[in-house]
């Protein structure tokens, strides 16, 4: 039997407890079954523990026979079922999400995912070359300088995403840096991001979005980077359509970002909102008027990235991609069985093997040295 191994890792057991508790009271399937399980289970395996303990540390020679009997007793007390709930709930807590990205995951994760994930796997874990986390505030309008609550701090995203909506609704044609989040394709995993550029024809009642990526070489990307950069823009979209049909609840995104709603916002948190005629003073009544501005809206109906020259901040060029739901829900959920931990990181396949020669992980990646020793056997060269 796989026991949780919550004591292993010197976690506190309440804390385990009440991690675990939240994530199956946010299986609203299960969710009064799951969290009894839970809670019975950590706190009779807490008692199991300490009594082979102290059987262990007594010495005596028939206690070796206790000990096994002990354990025999505790893996008959649990169905196959309550172990497999368990077991979703170990691997949940011991999952790159958790670990890595505890709340939410950034929309660049998901394209560095796209790109290499034993890659990005390796950016998380290795000392040394691990990955400094993303930044969402910067270059948003408002700065976060004294805001010090996760509610004020989320206060200001949504009040730069309402002003970017205000300005369309207004008459404006482009608003840039937009933050950008949501929970597509009930998942249950959040998401964050920042739209580059969102230009409006009120006329048409049309909405782009246009990713910008600056080059040092005045060519356009490899396909693979195209490829890259299509997903990103195809999320975008995703996230703010789900805005703008309705489909996210403001309960999820409390959910997901242990906020509390009701939590009234700081003086400058009011300041900001105030300075922007509207008088809400806390995110429950802040994500009313973003669903209700948003939902005046329309959707993206196209998404493009543009190329732009480093030095001569001249277009190189610009690509206008084609958007696929089936796709981007595939691609999606095959990502996220390796946040989840449902399965390992891989590496990329031999067509993208010149990915690794100026990957930093080249040297330690197990992939490419099974891949390498898989080729060899097949008499292939990785790099042909
Ligand atoms: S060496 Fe290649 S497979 Fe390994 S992490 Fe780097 S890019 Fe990925």
């Amino acid at each position: 039997m796989r026991m949780i191994s919550v004591d292993e890792n010197e976690q506190d057991v309440e804390e385990v407890l009440k991690n675990g508790t939240e994530i199956a009271a946010s299986d609203t399937s299960n969710a009064e079954g799951s969290v009894q399980l839970i809670s019975t289970l950590v706190k009779r395996k807490r008692g199991k523990d300490d009594l082979c303990s102290e059987l262990e540390d007594d010495g005596l020679p028939d206690n070796l026979e206790k000990i096994e009997s002990c354990e025999t007793d505790f893996a008959e007390e649990f169905t196959e079922n309550d172990l497999s709930v368990v077991a979703t709930l170990e691997k949940t807590l011991e999952s790159p999400l958790s670990s890595f990205r505890p709340g939410y995951l950034w929309v660049s994760d998901l394209t560095r995912q796209n790109w290499c994930e034993q890659q990005l796997y390796y950016s998380f874990t290795v000392p040394g070359l691990v990955e400094e986390k993303p930044v969402m505030t910067e270059g948003t309008n408002l700065h976060l300088e004294r805001v010090t609550s996760n509610e004020d701090i989320w206060g200001i995203k949504v009040l730069n995403l309402i002003n970017s909506l205000q300005g369309f609704l207004n008459g404006g044609t482009v608003a840039r840096e937009i933050p950008i989040f949501g929970a597509p394709f009930n998942e249950g995993v959040f998401i964050v991001g920042l739209i580059d550029e969102l230009r409006f024809d009120p006329e048409m009642y049309l909405m782009e979005l246009w990713e910008l990526k600056t080059r040092k070489r005045k060519s356009m990307p490899s396909k693979a980077q195209c490829v890259q950069h299509r997903l990103q823009v195809m999320l975008y979209k995703k996230l703010f359509d789900d805005l703008v049909k309705g489909n996210l609840a403001k309960e999820t995104v409390a959910k997901h970002l242990r906020l509390d709603l009701k939590k009234t916002f700081g003086d400058d948190v009011v300041k900001q909102v105030t300075i922007n005629f509207l008088t809400s003073k806390d995110l429950s009544e802040l994500m009313d008027v973003l669903f209700s501005k948003v939902q005046c809206l329309t959707c993206i109906q196209e998404i493009g990235v543009e190329y732009v020259h480093q030095d001569s901040k001249g277009t190189i060029g610009m690509c206008r991609e084609s958007y696929s739901d089936e796709e981007l829900e595939k691609l999606y959920k095959e990502y996220l069985k390796f946040w989840r931990g449902e399965r390992c990181s891989t590496g990329v396949d031999i067509e993208d093997a010149w990915k690794c020669q100026s990957c930093d992980f080249a040297d330690i990646c197990d992939w490419r040295k099974k891949k390498a020793e898989e080729y060899s056997k097949k008499n292939i060269h990785p790099c042909d």
